[in-house]
């Protein structure tokens, strides 16, 4: 166990599902339900600097909760990525791009800034829309559970 990691109440959605793991330089929190995220860099009037840094596109839906701000996570994993989206009335959605290979041919295309390129992007044309974060990343883990059972057999 890690002691570092612990499980407690979101302010926001009152799930217990807020994920906080504190590191030296302060805590992330993320909650697995809202999916709504912050850490110390959001706390009191510095937040207000810390949002410049932050796209607008996520930065317009981040939320107030007592001295803290909390802007909508974004979840990379291996199988795809989380993160907020709008529809076209502007309504916050959350997306679930799912990973794809780029064909050989493309990839020159996707340059590495670490030198190479990337054979594997999020797609995000093809991505699909929840009403909310816990759906999404149940639509992911089931994505999951399923390519594991599918190398396993
Ligand atoms: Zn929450």
């Amino acid at each position: 166990m890690d002691n570092h990691k612990l499980l407690t109440y979101c302010p926001l959605c009152k799930e217990q599902s807020l994920h906080v793991i504190n590191m030296p330089d302060g805590s992330m929190l993320q909650c697995l339900y809202c999916g709504y995220a912050s850490s110390d860099k959001f706390l009191g009037a510095q937040a207000e600097k810390e949002l410049l840094g932050v796209e607008e596109s996520i930065r317009k839906f981040a939320k107030q909760d007592q001295d803290r701000t909390w802007i909508p996570g974004i979840l990379t994993l291996p199988e795809g990525m989380i993160h907020m989206v709008e529809d076209h009335l502007g309504k916050p959605l959350w997306s679930y791009a799912p990973m794809k290979m780029i064909p050989e041919e493309e990839q020159k295309d996707y340059p590495d800034p670490n030198g190479g390129f990337y054979q594997q992007r999020y797609d995000t044309e093809n991505q699909i829309p929840f009403e909310n974060f816990y759906d999404c990343l149940e639509a992911l883990n089931r994505i999951k559970i399923m390519k594991e059972n599918a190398t396993t057999v």
